[in-house]
Order: C-alpha cells, then sequence, then structure tokens
C-alpha cells in the first residue's frame, strides 16, 4: 500500500496536511451532503481495518481499557506500538497491526469487536476534519476558542472502499453525530491541540525528556498520572481547588480533562485556573534558577582564566 493509504484514517483525525489524491479537494461544512454508507454487505467489509496506522488518543485508550477490563500498561503492552504524534517528537502509540495477517487486533470477519468503543479515527473515516486553530485561538480573556468557521470537513475518498457507491444520504453534521464523533471531539480537543501547537512551533523550542515522558505518561496511563497528583510532592509544590482535587480523585475523565490542561501548563506555560504554585515553591525556583546562572556564570569566568593561562603559556 502507498503511504497515502497507509494513513488514511491518521489524516481524518489529524487534518489535511497535505494533499494525497485519496482527499477530495472539496471543503465540506456540516451541511453538505455526502453519499455513503458501511455494512457487513460490502464487498470490501473490513478491508480498512488492517495495514493501517490508528493512532489513539488519551479518550480512546480509557474506553479500549474499560471495555477490555484491562489496566493501561497491559493494554498498551498487548496492542498498541510507540510513534511520534503528527510529524513532532511527541510520543504517542498507535494499534500494533497482528502479526499474521496485517490486520488490526480487533477485527474478525464478522466485524470490529470493540465497535461501540472502536477509536477516533475509526469513527471519522471516511470524513477528515482540519482545524485551522493549529496553534489555538484566544479570546480577549486569553481563553481557547473555538469558532465554527476555523473547522472544515474533507472526504477521504479511497478505490477499495465501496461505501461511497451506496445510497444512502447525509449530511457531514448527521454522519458525524451516528458516528459518536462530536462527543469524541470534546474529549480529544486539548490533547489534538497540545500536539498541533508543538508542530507549529517547529523544532525552534527545545521539548526536554523529562517533559516528554511526562506527556506520554498523562497521555497513555491515567492511573499513573493520578499517583503523580496524589502521591508525589505535587500537592505541595501547588494549590488546586478543592473541588477539582475531589473530582480527579475518582473521576477518570476529569482526571484526563485536567492533565490536559496540566500539559499546557508545563509545556507551554499556559495558565491553568484554580492551579497556581505556591509561593514558597517560587520563590525556591528563583533561587534554583538563579544559582544556576551564578554556577553558569562562574564556569564561563573559569574557562575564560584558563584560554588565558594557555595563551600566555604559548
Ligand atoms: S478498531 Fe475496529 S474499526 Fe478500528 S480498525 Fe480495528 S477493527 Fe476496524
Ligand atoms: S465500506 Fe469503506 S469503511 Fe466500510 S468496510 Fe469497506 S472500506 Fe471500510
Amino acid at each position: 500500500m502507498s503511504q497515502s493509504e497507509l494513513s488514511a484514517k491518521e489524516k481524518t483525525l489529524f487534518g489535511q496536511s497535505t494533499n494525497p489524491s485519496n482527499i477530495e479537494p472539496l471543503k465540506l461544512t456540516m451541511d453538505s451532503k455526502l453519499k455513503f454508507r458501511c455494512h457487513p454487505g460490502v464487498s470490501c467489509f473490513t478491508a480498512c481495518c488492517g495495514n493501517i496506522k490508528i493512532i489513539l488518543t488519551p479518550y480512546d485508550i480509557l474506553m479500549l481499557t474499560r471495555r477490555l477490563e484491562m489496566v493501561p500498561h497491559e493494554f498498551l503492552h498487548t496492542y498498541t506500538m510507540p510513534t511520534y504524534l503528527e510529524k513532532t517528537d511527541m510520543p504517542g502509540v498507535m494499534i500494533k497491526m497482528r502479526e499474521e495477517d496485517n490486520k488490526c487486533p480487533f477485527v474478525t470477519p464478522e466485524g470490529c469487536t470493540v465497535y461501540s468503543d472502536r477509536p477516533t479515527a475509526c469513527r471519522y473515516y471516511p470524513v477528515g476534519m482540519a482545524d485551522f486553530r493549529e496553534g489555538g485561538s484566544k479570546d480577549a480573556d486569553g481563553n481557547e476558542v473555538t469558532a465554527e468557521e476555523d473547522k472544515f470537513f474533507f472526504l477521504v475518498r479511497e478505490d477499495h472502499c465501496k461505501g461511497h457507491e451506496e445510497d444512502k444520504e447525509w449530511t457531514v453534521g448527521e454522519w458525524r453525530a451516528d458516528q459518536g464523533v462530536d462527543q469524541r471531539d470534546e474529549m480529544n480537543k486539548k490533547w489534538l491541540r497540545l500536539i498541533m501547537r508543538r508542530k507549529s512551533y517547529g523544532h525552534q523550542a527545545n521539548l526536554s525528556e523529562q517533559a516528554k515522558r511526562m506527556f506520554f505518561m498523562a497521555s497513555t496511563d491515567l492511573p499513573h498520572f493520578r499517583r503523580f497528583i496524589f502521591e508525589s510532592s505535587f500537592l505541595d509544590t501547588y494549590t488546586l481547588d478543592e473541588k477539582i482535587i475531589e473530582k480527579i480523585k475518582e473521576d477518570d475523565v476529569e482526571l484526563m480533562l485536567f492533565s490536559f490542561d496540566y500539559l499546557a501548563n508545563t509545556l507551554f506555560g499556559a495558565e491553568i485556573p484554580d492551579m497556581q504554585m505556591k509561593e514558597d515553591k517560587i520563590k525556591e525556583k528563583v533561587v534554583q534558577i538563579k544559582e544556576r546562572q551564578d554556577e553558569a556564570v562562574l564556569s564561563a569566568v573559569r574557562d575564560y582564566e584558563e584560554m588565558k593561562k594557555e595563551r600566555a603559556k604559548k
């Protein structure tokens, strides 16, 4: 399969960064019409469930681990492999195809065995969404905004997909509602924005290994992230609204949404309402930074003095 075929489902999730031949060069709106139907009667049934890159979002992982009654660590080890997200240095996971037939581990001749909890990319296909707010737009108060006019949709039309030859007609909005995409968008949007923001920064800004590890851990393993919040020095360092603490203690979705805010703060310096670093910790940080700067100056002075000595010897 060509690269464009390989990444068709990935494209529907991350948007249209190039225009491979299988993407129709037409911007669609929520009211645009499409003819499509996928059902066990199509000759290509499950053809799109193999030899494909399906990136998992944190919400996909949460839903699949619940469905399969697995802890994230076990799920990641069994069903996924590491990848980088959307041409950035941000680590993520994709579904590991079966070795014997290069198909998704969840597909059978009867269809998808995790259908009602299938990943976001599988729901989007064949209607992708492009979002112009890649760097994140803000309103006058600095809040991230979602303007409908920033978005458009596009159709992926691959030769092997016979669903386009079916008679069922939908608007894009109806199709998305039927596939449960809107709810996924709501759950994924802050996470996708982190990746798009990183992408728009390019390689101008370094992301430390520690930051990448934190991004991976928060994105793939919520129990681990919860331990980080409640069992590390996190709550000694930050003041966090009591209501938030109560919510993220028990509720995985709330914890996931909080992790996106936390990552936006640590990776890009975004402010989190109701979370502030404690005064004494800020002072400690300032002292640490100053000590590091002092040490850097002293070391530069030492280097300079040594160079002078070397020159004098010569
Ligand atoms: S998760 Fe389900 S729909 Fe998605 S590729 Fe696998 S079998 Fe197909
Ligand atoms: S109709 Fe398209 S989406 Fe449905 S199984 Fe066939 S290739 Fe996949």
